[in-house]
């Protein structure tokens, strides 16, 4: 299915698990900014290092560092046929961005998932995953960070989507595969519409 959609929620919320669960039935991919900067940081490239300053202290990356990368990934050719953005736009500059990029390839946003989950939940289960996962970004304060970023700075563009009539809001509370379920079910009412 051609779709082009955005997954928006707090850190915590589970975006990722369910953006793979979703692009996976749509047959689009997956377009996760956190999860590149995480394979760059790895690789221990100029990008990955730069990034890791940030992400490692729950910053957002500098926007003209995200822009360009997601402006590249955007223009590899699996994307054409629709994706999954994982995480961005996370501010409104990089919606504005985002705008400018889409707009350019002659495309547009279909719709706006957004995960609704609580703040205590998410910080539960973002320290279960530290525990795992060992990401460097899952500790108490960093995560603490992160929601504060997440209400101050990428709640403020769900009044955006909702305005341009793309935003669907998902209740993210329950096991993964609720949440799935949910995430499904509104999509394809909203897209039936
Ligand atoms: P995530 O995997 O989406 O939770 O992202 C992990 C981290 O990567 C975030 O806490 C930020 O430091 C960074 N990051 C991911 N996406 C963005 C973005 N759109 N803009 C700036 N920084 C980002």
């Amino acid at each position: 299915m051609s779709v082009r959609l955005i997954l928006v929620g707090p850190p915590g919320a589970g975006k990722g698990t369910q953006a793979d669960l979703l692009c996976e039935s749509l047959g689009i991919p997956p377009i996760s900014t956190g999860a590149i900067f995480r394979s760059h940081a790895s690789s221990g490239d100029e990008l990955g290092k730069m990034a890791e300053s940030f992400t490692s202290r729950g910053e957002l990356v500098p926007d003209s560092v995200t822009n360009k990368m997601v402006a590249a990934r955007l223009a590899q050719p699996d994307a054409a046929g629709g994706f999954l953005l994982d995480g961005y736009p996370r501010n409104l500059p990089q919606v504005a961005a985002l705008d400018a990029i889409l707009e350019d390839a002659g495309t547009h946003v279909d719709a706006v998932l957004s995960l609704i989950a609580d703040d205590d939940e998410v910080v539960q289960r973002l320290l279960g995953r530290a525990a795992s996962e060992g990401r460097v970004d899952d500790t108490e304060d960093v995560i603490r960070h992160r929601i504060e970023l997440y209400h101050g700075q990428t709640e403020p563009l769900l009044a955006v989507y909702r305005e341009r009539g793309i935003l669907v809001e998902v209740p993210g509370m329950g096991t993964i595969e609720e949440v799935a379920a949910n995430v499904q079910s509104e999509l394809k009412a909203f897209l039936s519409k």
